[in-house]
Formats: C-alpha cells, sequence, structure tokens
C-alpha cells in the first residue's frame, strides 16, 4: 500500500535498476497500442496519481501542501481531477482538497487586503508549478531517457517498427539525445511512412471535395486531417 503521494512519486524515480527497467517493459509493452507511446504512457501515470490522489493522499499532509502552495493544479491537471472525480465517484475526497483550497485563498486574500496590495505586482506572485505539472515532466524524462537507450537494442526497435510510432514533440526531445545515426534512421523511417499514408488520404480528400466528384468519401480520407494534426502535436 502506497503511504503517501512524495514516498509514491519517489518511488517512480529510485536510482535502482529495477526501477528504471519498469520504464523500459512499459515502453516495450504499450508499443502495441495506438497512438505515441510515451503520451499514451503519461495518460497513464497522471490517471494513476489522481485516482491516488482521490483515493489515498486527501489526508496526506505533504501532498495538501503542495497543492495549496500551487492554488489547485493548472487548468488541463484541473480538468481531468474533475473528470476523474466524476468517474470515481470521490466526490468527498474531492471536497476535502477543495475545502483545503478554498481556506487558503481566504486566508492568503485577507492577508494581501490587510497589508495592502501593492498594483503590478500580482496577487499571488507566490503561486507555485502544478505538482501534476512537475509530476508529468519528471516521468517524461525518465521515459525519453529509456527510449533513446532502448534505440541501442534490437527487439526495442523492432518493436517501435511496428508500431504507430511517437507525436512530434516526443520524436524531437528522444531525437536529440540519440548519437547513432543508423538509430535515427531507423526512427524516421516508420514515421515518414505513417505521414505519406495521411497525406495520400488528405490529397484524395481534397481533389473529391473539391470537384465535388462522384467518388465516394472514404472514412479515412475524411477524418485524415484529424489524424495527422493528433499525430503531429497530440498523441
Ligand atoms: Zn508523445
Ligand atoms: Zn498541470
Amino acid at each position: 500500500m502506497i503511504k503517501n503521494i512524495k514516498s509514491f512519486i519517489t518511488s517512480n524515480f529510485s536510482k535502482s535498476g529495477d526501477v528504471k527497467n519498469t520504464y523500459y517493459t512499459e515502453l516495450l509493452e504499450t508499443f502495441d497500442t495506438q497512438g505515441c507511446v510515451i503520451c499514451k504512457l503519461l495518460e497513464i501515470s497522471v490517471l494513476k496519481y489522481l485516482e491516488n490522489l482521490l483515493h489515498e493522499f486527501t489526508m496526506d499532509p505533504i501532498s495538501r501542501r503542495e497543492i495549496r502552495e500551487a492554488f489547485g493544479y493548472c487548468k488541463k491537471h484541473t480538468e481531468q481531477l474533475i473528470e476523474v472525480t466524476k468517474n470515481t465517484n470521490q466526490r468527498l475526497s474531492a471536497s476535502i482538497v477543495a475545502e483545503d483550497l478554498a481556506n487558503y485563498f481566504i486566508k492568503h486574500s485577507k492577508k494581501l487586503l490587510k497589508s495592502g496590495i501593492k498594483s503590478g505586482t500580482g496577487v499571488f506572485k507566490m503561486r507555485r508549478s502544478c505538482p501534476i505539472c512537475k509530476y508529468y515532466s519528471k516521468h517524461e524524462k525518465m521515459y525519453i531517457s529509456e527510449f533513446s537507450k532502448g534505440t541501442t537494442k534490437e527487439e526495442f526497435l523492432r518493436k517501435f517498427e511496428g508500431s504507430p510510432g511517437i507525436c512530434l514533440e516526443h520524436l524531437i526531445k528522444v531525437s536529440k539525445s540519440i548519437k547513432d545515426r543508423t538509430a535515427l534512421k531507423r526512427l524516421l523511417k516508420p514515421q515518414i511512412a505513417m505521414i505519406e499514408e495521411t497525406d495520400h488520404e488528405l490529397n484524395n480528400f481534397i481533389k473529391k471535395f473539391d470537384h465535388k466528384s462522384s467518388e465516394r468519401i472514404t472514412d479515412n480520407e475524411a477524418s485524415a486531417w484529424y489524424r495527422l494534426f493528433e499525430r503531429i502535436n497530440s498523441r
């Protein structure tokens, strides 16, 4: 049983080889699913973080202080917290966190009123970064590091070549730490093939749509624009 969110996070960043291998194994196992493997794993990590927060960590003083000092999460992660709360029906836990935040906001704001607000400095200049964003970037670094190391292994590259590739953002980040030119080429080739296929469908759609052709537009052609944007800048 995880004792608190701090140990949960720390355990994922332990220097032990076993934990590091977990990232590698997760990458290998997740290659079979759709989309960018790194985005997918990060999405799962954040989801687990929020579920753990609602199940076990709402009474943990360290976690609550982190949330307070950041005045809650960023917009994206607040939306996710709301969604996870609704899906898991953990309204009591969410209310405890929300009440904590309300108290902190009131206390902080009243202090400001008393001490006098200076214009141009902002009222929450001490706001800390979103704890989930910090958690996300730490995990992202680990996945990118293990991904880059993986490109020196044949089993890893074979799995990658059979997968739908990674998003542009992660391709750029991963490629920055790969020194081997052959590995870089093997990383780029499946990406090019996939974009070429989507490009072909985009061309077909534009041609058929523009010329009011009698040829039927396929579902894949109609959704190609979405898949391209999703692939390039999402997952
Ligand atoms: Zn990605
Ligand atoms: Zn965030």
